[in-house]
């Protein structure tokens, strides 16, 4: 049991280098949650929540109102990690919610002195990512893949959803460009209808897609099961897939072959490690993503990547596509595409840039 003596909410914000578009619409900027929880002992957790209106019906106001009951809440008590999810399962904020989750379990890791993956599960010391490109005109896509690619990346996600044909001359020119050697991943953010995205699937299958993500609207789950039996190629529900629950009713009607997990969707660790367990029984395979985290929300699911045999694809890289970063030191290394959350305790972050958070309020004895 952890006894949590002093909470502090911050609001942060990061510029993205460049407008980043999907299907669902453009962001310029992260406007996320920071939690900082502190033990009796002075022990310290940090944790990221990055919220989405358009996935998770989130405002910054609500995630700021969550934030504060749910800091009310769990001051002074004793708790563990299913304890705490059974309170952030009751938030109307499910990143605020994440937040927490995530600065207690870097706490309840740092207290144990053990990297937070070997708490985890401890399954892998590595993973890989891909980089997502947003959507272009086709031919900057492909000058954006091949840069990528010099950079040292093997896998790159591509974001569709547009109409059939342009989204088509997309991977066209990519494949044009970067040859047969690198993973294409594609998601359309349920841009397509049933047909289009049968007919996607098929015309996909000649540039050797590796999977296909949200192909239809996140709840016609009918739909994504008519689009996996026509396609040859793997079929991954995102939005469609925000809780255990959602992973059973996926499973039942056979709609995917893999699930995405986002820790902003699972509310935090415990709730994705629940996910990864319900996916694994029904033989689907698991993705890990991100929304908008800084390095910060990144390392945690670095961790719990690292830390389940389950999850096997990798999509963590909102970090490397922002303009600055609050982590300084410490957290999850990038090199060629390789992830390392590294054996420092709890989440590994040494260093945060203070002035890039502003305080909203504070709980308790910090
Ligand atoms: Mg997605």
């Amino acid at each position: 049991m952890v006894r949590i003596s002093g909470v502090e909410i911050y609001h942060e914000k990061i510029r993205y280098k460049e407008p980043f578009r999907i299907a669902l619409g453009t962001s310029t900027e992260s406007n996320n949650i920071v939690v900082r929880l502190v033990d009796s002992s002075g022990n310290e957790g940090w944790g990221e929540g990055s919220p989405s209106r358009a996935i998770l019906g989130e405002t910054l106001d609500l995630v700021f109102e969550e934030a504060k009951k749910i800091a009310a809440e769990i001051l002074g008590k004793d708790l563990d990690s299913e304890g705490l999810y059974e309170i952030v399962m009751k938030s109307k904020s499910p990143s605020a919610a994440a937040a927490f989750d995530i600065a207690f379990h870097d706490l309840k890791a740092k207290r144990l002195g053990v990297p937070l993956y070997k708490l985890l599960g401890g399954y892998r010391s590595s993973i890989e990512t891909d980089i997502t490109i947003g959507i272009m005109e086709p031919d900057e896509v492909a000058e954006r893949a091949e840069k990528y690619v010099k950079m040292g990346f093997k896998v790159l996600k591509i974001k569709l959803g547009e109409k059939p044909e342009k989204d088509l001359l997309r991977i066209e020119k990519v494949r044009e460009r970067i040859g047969d050697k690198i993973g294409i991943r594609v998601d359309a953010n349920q841009g397509w209808s049933v047909e289009e995205a049968i007919y996607m699937a098929e015309q996909l299958e000649s540039f050797n897609v590796e999977l296909i993500e949200q192909p239809v609207k996140w709840n016609d789950f009918e739909g994504l099961a008519k689009v996996r039996k026509a396609s040859n190629i793997p079929v991954a529900a995102d939005e469609s897939a925000k809780t255990p629950s959602d992973v059973v009713k996926l499973a039942k009607i056979d709609a995917v072959d893999i699930v995405n997990i986002k820790l902003m969707k699972t509310r935090g660790i415990w709730g994705a490690i629940k996910v990864a367990a319900v996916s694994e029984a029904a033989g689907i395979e698991n993705m890990i993503g991100c929304m908008g985290e800084t390095r910060l929300g990144i390392t945690a699911a670095v961790h719990v990547s690292q830390a389940l045999a389950n999850i096997t694809i990798n999509d963590l890289d909102s970090d490397l596509l922002h303009g600055e970063e609050v982590v300084i030191e410490g957290g999850a290394s990038i090199s060629n595409g390789v992830r390392r959350a590294g054996d420092r305790p709890g989440l590994g972050i040494v260093k945060l840039d203070m002035s890039k958070l502003r305080l909203i309020s504070r709980y308790g004895k910090v």
